[in-house]
């Protein structure tokens, strides 16, 4: 299992398909678990074989002081893999704290080049604050830097090779990601979704056939890895038309300890009030290793199969439950 651990569920941008609201429910302040509720979960996570942490939000870099987390999480060293992603417009200025504090992987998600696309679509004109943030993870040292894109008809569907070539010029590895129809994206349609096939259609158009290249451990990543003729590998997370649910070895926690075992899901198990109800570890841990192991959900294969399918949740559902959103689940 790998985990997503939401820092917050606060976000400085207003992406149109993740937070396009005016207003939102926020988590009660009471509810985020403190550092040390978080380190004690990854502990417990970790001791039932959990490698893989990524931190998330929300926007992450939001919550003050990640560094010092990041600094308790390291110590853990079952910990093979601690990575964060981050909207970017933070990152310039904690870069170098993230990475000396221990932190392996960062990254960064970035829908576009262009500026007045960018504040189209985030409300915000700070687009150069997130290529700061990407020239300054580079400049602390993180290797393998990952860009996240995700690919919506009638944005940025034009922009997919010069994103590779940004890619290429910036050291990262670009991952383009089918829209999905979950939380905020309350105006989803199908026919925003550029798919997969499209994608790589658009892309032989300009460097010639990628080929996939192997997947690795099963369930490792989510990301189809490709490679373009001259070498440059891509990543397409097809969660939409060519969902993965079998090799989906992801679970999230929210901000205020709220456990979902798929994306999808329409409820989670409170390890919040576990902990402040004085459980144990082994409690908790047991609480966990049940419920992953029998784990049936496959939110993703099952929208596949909804005729007329549109957004998941509309607004009122949403206020009425905060957990139904893309920022709170983490993405
Ligand atoms: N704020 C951070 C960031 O921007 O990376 C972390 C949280 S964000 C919810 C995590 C990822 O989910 C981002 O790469 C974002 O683009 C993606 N995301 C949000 N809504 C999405 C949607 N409807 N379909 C596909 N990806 C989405």
């Amino acid at each position: 299992m790998s985990l997503r651990l939401s820092l917050t569920d606060r976000c400085n941008l207003r992406c149109r398909y993740c937070m396009p609201e005016e207003e939102y429910v926020w988590l009660p302040r009471t509810s985020i678990l403190t550092f040390e509720e978080i380190q004690r979960l990854v502990g417990i996570f970790a001791s039932l074989g959990v490698t893989k942490v990524r931190l998330t939000g929300g926007e992450p870099l939001l919550r003050h002081d990640v560094p010092a987390l990041v600094e308790m999480l390291a110590r853990q060293e079952r910990l093979a893999d601690l990575a964060l992603t981050t909207n970017g417009m933070l990152l310039a200025a904690q870069a170098a704290d993230l990475r000396a504090a221990g932190l392996h992987r960062v990254t960064v998600s970035l829908d576009t080049l262009r500026p007045d696309r960018f504040e189209a679509y985030t409300r915000s004109k700070r687009h150069g604050d997130v290529l700061a943030g990407i020239a300054a993870a580079r400049a602390a040292g993180f290797r393998k830097l990952k860009v996240n894109t995700v690919v919506v008809r009638g944005y940025n569907e034009d922009e997919l090779a010069d994103l590779i070539e940004f890619g290429r010029a910036n050291d990262a590895e670009v991952r383009f990601i089918e829209y999905m129809d979950v939380g905020g994206a309350t105006r989803w349609s199908m026919d925003q979704v550029v798919s997969r096939r499209e994608m790589l259609e658009a892309l032989a158009r300009r460097y010639g056939p990628a080929q996939p290249l192997s997947r690795g451990a099963p369930g490792a990543a989510p990301a189809e890895e490709f490679a373009l003729p001259d070498g440059t590998t891509f990543g397409i997370i097809a969660s939409t038309t060519a969902p993965f649910c079998r090799a989906c070895d992801r679970s999230r926690i929210t901000a205020d300890g709220t456990w979902y075992l798929c994306l999808y899901a329409e409820s989670g198990i409170s390890l919040r009030d576990e902990l402040r109800a004085g459980a144990t570890d082994e409690d908790i841990a047991e609480v966990i290793a049940d419920a992953w192991m029998g784990r049936a959900d496959r939110g993703a294969e099952e929208r596949l199969e909804v005729i007329g399918r549109g957004a998941l949740y509309d607004v009122p559902s949403l206020r009425a439950d905060p957990h139904r959103e893309m920022h709170t689940r983490g993405g």
